[in-house]
């Protein structure tokens, strides 16, 4: 597989393991930073494309607003340095793609800057689970409200309650977890979306369910829709998780997941079901630029 050569850090190309940042800058003593993981998928004819970019830019620059981080990169800056990291790293297959705006001074915890960036492209393979689906707990982990740390915002700092929820999970021998909001309805998982099946329509947690306002999630409702699926936006109780058709989490690392069993029920027959199929190969086609739809979604590299 190929390998992480070259970062762009504030607009320079340098070697990978070389980017440095002082370990007592904002950005690392109170993780004053925000980012997005993007995709760039490799075509079957030849060639590179990134998913939604500009979708992602534009959730980046909200969570540099709320954080009123001070002189902001802007979104040409990123775009550029994105699409060049690519082509400087060569890879040969998908790439994971990092954009990241950190404070990079020191000073105390007010401070708004300087800020800086980097544009990184990685390796990553598909879940393992892709084809089999998860087992998820219902974690004893919540997750954050808006008015505390806001879960809109995709910032470093947040990642706590998912990375404790996933611990905690792999320690009692389950794959993913799923985690509720302070008021005990269904968020979202550690690092995706969910969806649940029942009845033949598809749900998830509204926006108000302290999600992130995943990319991926408003591309699954968008292509449901298409296949005539109906989509609900609304609360989700923990109970629906247990007598759901199917599940499945979504997000731009794990694309579309099922969940195949919660806190050790099975969901439907405990395998990924017809509608979570479906829509994964919808999804593949989008993303690859297999099917001619919406490449307004696919930027070239
Ligand atoms: N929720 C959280 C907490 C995440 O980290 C991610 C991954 N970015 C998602 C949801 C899915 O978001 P997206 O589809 O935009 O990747």
């Amino acid at each position: 597989m190929w390998q992480a050569r070259t970062i762009i850090h504030n607009g320079q190309a340098i070697p990978f393991a070389e980017a440095r940042i002082h370990p007592l800058a904002l950005g690392v003593a109170f993780g004053i930073a925000v980012f997005e993981g993007l995709r760039a998928y490799r075509h079957p004819g030849g060639g590179f494309s990134v998913f939604r970019l500009e979708e992602h830019l534009d959730r980046l620059a909200q969570g540099m607003k709320v954080l009123r981080l001070a002189d902001p990169p802007s979104k040409d800056t990123l775009r550029q340095a994105l699409l060049e990291v690519i082509r400087l790293n060569e890879p040969d297959e998908d790439a994971y793609l990092r954009l990241q705006v950190q404070i990079e001074g020191l000073g105390m915890m007010a401070t708004t800057g300087p800020v800086g960036w980097i544009a990184a492209a990685l390796p990553r393979e598909r879940s393992a689970k892709f084809a089999t689906g998860l087992a998820a707990q219902v974690s004893s982990w919540t997750r954050l409200p808006d008015n505390a740390m806001p879960p809109r915002v995709k910032a470093s700092a947040n990642y706590h309650a998912s990375r404790l929820a996933t611990l905690q999970a792999k320690a009692d021998g389950y794959d993913s977890a799923i985690l509720l909001t302070q008021r005990g309805k269904v968020s979202e998982a550690a690092a995706a979306c969910l969806f649940l099946v029942r009845d033949g329509v598809l749900a998830t947690p509204s926006r108000g369910s302290d999600i992130l306002e995943s990319i991926t999630r408003d591309t699954v409702m968008v292509l449901a829709r298409e296949a005539g699926i109906p989509v609900e936006e609304r609360e989700v109780d923990r109970t629906e998780l247990y007598v759901a058709d199917e599940i499945f989490l979504c997000g731009t690392g794990q694309e579309l997941v099922a969940v195949t069993s919660v806190d050790r029920l099975p969901v439907g027959d405990g395998a990924p079901g017809a509608v979570t199929r479906r829509l994964q190969a919808a999804y593949e086609g989008v993303v690859r630029g297999t099917s001619d739809a919406h490449s307004e979604w696919r930027t070239p590299v």
